[in-house]
């Protein structure tokens, strides 16, 4: 599911739909059809697909998916024998065995084998792709950058860190100095009480992270002090 942003697969080969469809055309490269043309095309393969692709469910179904198994309360629901079949049909394990195209060569993918409006989201925000679909959705960043958008994450000191270090490296990507980066309030606190505790353990930190230089920092009673 995450080598393609088609919604589905198994139908015949679009050069064979347009030929079907439009005989005269039967040689004339995708680019040159007329919108017309090509929007009948995509419309006459989705109803030829064999297999549909669920992205809300995260699973794939055969088109002609039985939709009921019937199983005893206690065993797991088993595919319907329409899907399972699936496995059986050579397309289908092409599909399935082909390797994952790596970020920079997914820009290759011909524009007429993408989801639209998946394929806009991944051109205008580059990386998004690779961390939607990384490990099948997996990924740590992902659940990270979903859980920080739930409100899991109530440390705004973590939260800080993360803007700062983000912050910090696009300033040094665009080859802008590191003076005058707001920080927030709460990861301030946190810089000063670090600062406090030990600059050696601030600076090491600062390096990594991102935070006041040390004349800014306002030192502060650390209630580690007391311990
Ligand atoms: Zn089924």
């Amino acid at each position: 599911m995450s080598r393609t942003s088609a919604s589905g697969g198994g139908a015949p080969s679009r050069r064979t739909i347009t030929a079907q469809l439009f005989p005269s055309e039967a040689t004339t490269p995708w680019s040159d059809l007329s919108s017309k043309q090509r929007r009948a095309v995509l419309r006459q393969e989705e109803s030829l697909y064999t297999w549909k692709i669920s992205r809300s469910t995260d699973a794939i179904y055969a088109s002609k998916c039985e939709s009921t198994v019937y199983v005893t309360p206690s065993l797991d629901p088993h595919p319907c024998s329409e899907c399972d079949a699936l496995y059986s049909i050579h397309k289908f394990q092409v599909a399935i065995n082909r390797p994952m195209p790596d970020e920079t060569n997914m820009k290759y993918v011909p524009k007429a084998y993408r989801c639209p409006e998946l394929g806009e989201i991944y051109l205008k925000y580059k990386g998004v792709r690779e961390l939607v679909e990384k490990d099948d959705g997996r990924s740590p960043w992902l659940k990270f950058a979903q859980r920080v958008i739930n409100g899991d994450f109530k440390s705004e000191t973590l939260l800080g860190m993360v803007e700062a270090l983000v912050i910090k490296s696009d300033r040094l990507r665009k080859g802008k100095g590191l003076q005058n980066m707001k920080y927030s309030s709460t990861f301030t606190n946190f810089c000063n009480l670090l600062a406090s505790t030990s600059t050696r353990a601030y600076q090491t930190f600062r390096r990594h992270f991102g935070g006041q230089v040390m004349s800014n920092i306002r030192f502060v009673v650390c209630p580690l002090s007391f311990l």
